[in-house]
């Protein structure tokens, strides 16, 4: 239902995209107390004053991301996780990067050890920094908000990449930029409200 009414109806036309979205079981990734929401059309709280994103908002930046399978992601914001598992569906790796520490080791858990993936690499710091180990990555995908891009993130994009973001305060665009030979191409989409990047 969530899928077709909330996704499909609404213009997603990635099959890769709606297809991982209708195997992630939602629902491990909200608290208890919110569970009877988990698949209702809108962001919800996961604590530490941060949020799940709106399912429609997380199939809307993975279709932006135009990933084909063989990818190597750099997410920011790791979050509950349930971003991460839908690019880990479709993607050959995902890097994910949190900031709160308690958030990015519980996501860990239930991604590796509860729902068996294997092609997830975490991390606990600043995404600001990117991950220079791994580097160069094939998209980068930000889940927080920064005033303005980190433009040093290019630096660990691969020619021919995509990043996806929301950029600005309070209420923000969401951003996707081309890696080119020689610049970096962009493009404002909609307007979204995300938790900021710290
Ligand atoms: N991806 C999640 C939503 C995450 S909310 C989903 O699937 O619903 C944004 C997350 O970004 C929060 O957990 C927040 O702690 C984290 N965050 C904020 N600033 C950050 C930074 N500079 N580096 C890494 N993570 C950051």
């Amino acid at each position: 239902m969530m899928v077709e009414r909330q996704l499909r109806d609404r213009g997603i036309g990635a099959e890769k995209v709606l297809q991982a979205m209708s195997r992630v079981p939602r629902e491990k990734f909200v608290p208890f107390v919110e569970r009877e929401r988990s698949y209702q059309d809108g962001p919800l709280p996961i604590g530490k004053g941060q949020t799940i994103s709106q399912p429609y908002i997380v199939a809307y930046m993975t279709e932006l991301l135009q990933l084909s399978g063989r990818e190597r992601v750099l997410e920011i914001g790791t979050g509950c996780g349930y971003q991460t598992a839908v690019l880990a569906e479709i993607t050959q790796h995902v890097y994910t990067i949190e900031i709160i520490e308690s958030l990015g080791l519980s996501s860990q858990k239930l991604l590796c050890r509860d729902l068996g993936y294997s092609n997830i690499d975490f991390k606990i710091g600043n995404g600001r920094d990117g991950w220079s180990e791994f580097e160069p990555f094939d998209r980068i995908l930000l889940t927080a908000a920064p005033q303005e891009f980190p433009g040093s993130l290019f630096e660990q994009l691969e020619v021919g990449g995509i990043a996806v973001a929301p950029v600005g305060n309070f209420y923000q665009k969401i951003m996707r930029y081309y890696k080119l030979p020689d610049r970096i191409k962009k493009e404002t989409l909609i307007t979204v409200s995300f938790v900021p990047c710290i």
